[in-house]
């Protein structure tokens, strides 16, 4: 996807913060950070939201979370506490249509989200 910014964010067509990287992902600060610790970790491969998942992607998936609870935890935030979000589409506030998963932690945090 040429047009899509975390395809070249991935591609480093773009510059970011990264914080980690695989060869099926990486993991970036998110630029207007909405806690303290606030990460998106980005699969390589452009999915546009997880209404476009299957079953190929499952592993994938496993592996991002499994990754966002690693890096919790490498920042101190495992028993403490952290948030993880993929938004979808219009209302949940999707802004880019490539994957992503929020990591956010370092405050205490509302439920329901608004
Ligand atoms: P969404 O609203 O799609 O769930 O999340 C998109 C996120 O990407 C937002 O939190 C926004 O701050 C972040 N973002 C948008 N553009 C850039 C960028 O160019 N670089 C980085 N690092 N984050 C970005
Ligand atoms: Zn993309």
């Amino acid at each position: 996807m040429s047009d899509c910014l975390f395809c070249k964010i991935v591609k480093r067509q773009i510059p970011a913060k990264v914080v980690h990287e695989d060869d099926k992902m990486i993991a970036i600060e998110d630029v207007n950070p909405q806690a303290p610790l606030h990460l998106l970790v980005i699969p390589k491969a452009h999915i546009a939201t997880l209404n476009d998942l299957t079953g190929e992607h499952d592993a994938l998936v496993g592996e991002m979370m499994r990754r966002a609870a690693a890096i919790a935890r490498q920042h101190g935030y495992a028993d403490r506490g952290f948030r993880t979000v993929f938004n979808t589409n219009r209302e949940s506030g999707q802004t880019v249509f490539h994957i992503h998963l929020h990591l956010l932690a370092g405050r205490p945090m509302t439920w329901p989200p608004g």
